[in-house]
């Protein structure tokens, strides 16, 4: 995995969480630590060089200047507020949310 293949990555993304990044790459799992630590490493390098600029902090998300975070928000199926995903599996903003969905869930399959 080269520096050059995850730079593709973060210029056709845009905006984009290291997660994201990392789902594009989709290394095998013996080389995602290796993967992670280089995505990690390239980010601090380009924020630092002033090429990309940190969006968000916590989560952190990372873009090019002229982007915004809104272009990889969704929105949370339960409360409709935008939110970041924090990993991919992620609908909805909060653990109450969550919460709430799965008993939503649960309750239609008993009706
Ligand atoms: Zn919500």
């Amino acid at each position: 995995m080269t520096d050059g293949k995850i730079w593709e990555v973060m210029l056709k993304l845009r905006v984009f969480t290291p997660w994201m990044v990392l789902k594009e790459l989709n290394p095998p799992s013996f080389l995602r630590q290796y993967v992670k630590r280089k995505i990690r490493s390239l980010i601090n390098a380009q924020v630092k060089a002033g090429i990309l600029r940190v969006l968000n902090d916590d989560p952190p998300v990372f873009g090019f200047p002229g982007e915004s975070v809104e272009k990889i928000q969704r929105k949370c199926n339960v409360c409709g507020k935008a939110f970041i995903p924090v990993q991919d599996s992620d609908q909805h903003c909060s653990d109450e949310c969550e919460r709430e969905y799965r008993k939503r869930r649960q309750r239609r399959a008993v009706e």
